[in-house]
């Protein structure tokens, strides 16, 4: 047999899949992969139905859909404060994956550099990879999760070409201040820089904080590509909806790949999410409380539980640190995962694969779930370090 690719061989299999087969293999509380396990808001779903009993059934507009694109236009530009134009500035994507891969092809050639913080989402990883860029990484420490400036502008002094910014981050719960935006703003300037944003928690924010859009900062526009989608705003992640938004030079070239890569989102989902695109701004506010009180509901459970985390500020994840429970053990995150999900029934997913530093003591937990998942899990976790302290005598 011909061997495959070397490319195929930078990156494993995801961890965050591979956590969600151990914890159906064990029957353990999914708390890993993060997607919700309530239904999306009613009018989607009969949006959904009735898209599938008239149509559209054959390929939308390669781009999206253009009465999608003009309801989505509409609705980001009420909320990054911009003037986006449905025909120049938006191309519709197969979630947001499909669209930072295609942004990196778009912007990057093999061997160009792109600054990472770290921790990142395991995605970036393998579209540095499938672009042939070279990652800078450059880290979030713990508990803030800050960067150091003396250390993002060495990055920036590499000559990258773009940067990705996961606003709000997946797994630490960053929120990015205006003021650390307009530090990453003036640098990604100062070096003719893109910036490539991961925004999909955009509606997921605990007060007091709040969420900037790095494409509203000024002068910024031109150099941003802001990627999201609806998935986690309707709990639809099934659905693959996402998008990018960025200057038409940009997005000329976006369409391309996309064209390539996919040809296109599906249509009758493009024709259903209209229902979701045409809620009031009433109900980004009430998505908001309810993940702000499964926050708390969670957390809750962390704290009588014995457990060590960093409250986030935005998204619903949480890192944990075992190192308080594992000690001296010498176990790492990814056995500490395996045990938990086999022992206490609850899954996690290992720190380290979102780090590049060698930590291997934070597991992540994910909140978007039912209050009663959260209070069976929660349950579950107040057993943990009676557990662990019975493993390790026997
Ligand atoms: N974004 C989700 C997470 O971080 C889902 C990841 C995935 O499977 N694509 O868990």
């Amino acid at each position: 047999m011909p061997a495959t690719s070397d490319r195929i061989l930078g990156f494993g299999e995801s961890v965050i899949r591979r956590m969600t087969r151990i914890a159906n293999e064990y029957g353990a509380i999914n708390l890993s992969q993060g997607f919700p396990d309530y239904d999306p808001p009613p009018q989607l779903i009969a949006a959904g139905v009735a898209a599938m009993q008239n149509g559209p059934h054959q390929y939308a507009v390669t781009w999206g859909a253009p009465d999608f694109r003009q309801a989505l236009a509409r609705k980001q530009s009420r909320f990054m404060g911009l003037d986006l134009d449905p025909e120049r500035h938006l191309v519709v994507t197969c979630g947001s994956t499909e669209a930072m891969i295609a942004a990196m092809l778009t912007v990057c050639n093999p061997g160009e550099k792109v600054v990472v913080f770290s921790p990142f989402y395991e995605n970036y990883g393998a579209d540095a990879i499938l672009s042939g860029a070279e990652p800078i990484f450059v880290p979030l420490r713990p508990p803030h999760f800050e960067f150091d400036l003396t250390e993002l502008e060495a990055a920036f002094a590499q000559g990258p070409k773009a940067i990705i910014l996961c606003n709000p981050s997946n797994p630490c719960g960053k929120v990015f201040s205006e003021t650390e935006l307009l530090t990453i703003a003036r640098l990604a300037q100062a070096h003719d820089t893109f910036v490539i944003t991961d925004e999909v928690y955009e509606h997921i924010v605990y007060a007091p904080h709040r969420h900037c859009y790095l494409a509203a900062l000024p002068g910024m526009f031109e150099r941003t590509i802001s990627c999201s989608s609806l998935s986690k705003t309707y709990s639809i992640t099934g659905w693959r909806l996402g998008y990018a938004i960025a200057a038409p030079a940009v997005i000329d070239g976006i369409k391309k790949v996309h064209d390539f890569l996919t040809v296109g989102a599906a249509a009758p989902l493009q024709a259903a999410a209209l229902a979701g695109l045409a809620l009031p701004d009433g109900y980004y506010t009430e998505l908001a409380q309810g993940y702000t009180h499964k926050r708390a509901l969670f957390l809750r459970w962390l704290e009588r539980a014995g457990l060590t985390y960093f409250p986030p500020q935005g998204a619903y994840y949480v890192l944990v640190d075992i190192a308080p429970v594992v000690g001296e053990s010498g176990i790492d995150d990814h056995a500490f995962c395996d045990w938990l999900a086999r022992r206490v029934g609850v899954a996690a997913v290992p720190g380290s694969s979102f780090f590049r530093e060698p930590v291997h003591h934070y597991i992540r937990f994910h909140f978007a779930k039912q209050d009663a998942t959260l209070n069976a899990a929660g349950e579950r976790l107040l057993e943990l370090r009676r557990l662990w302290q019975a493993d390790q005598k026997s």
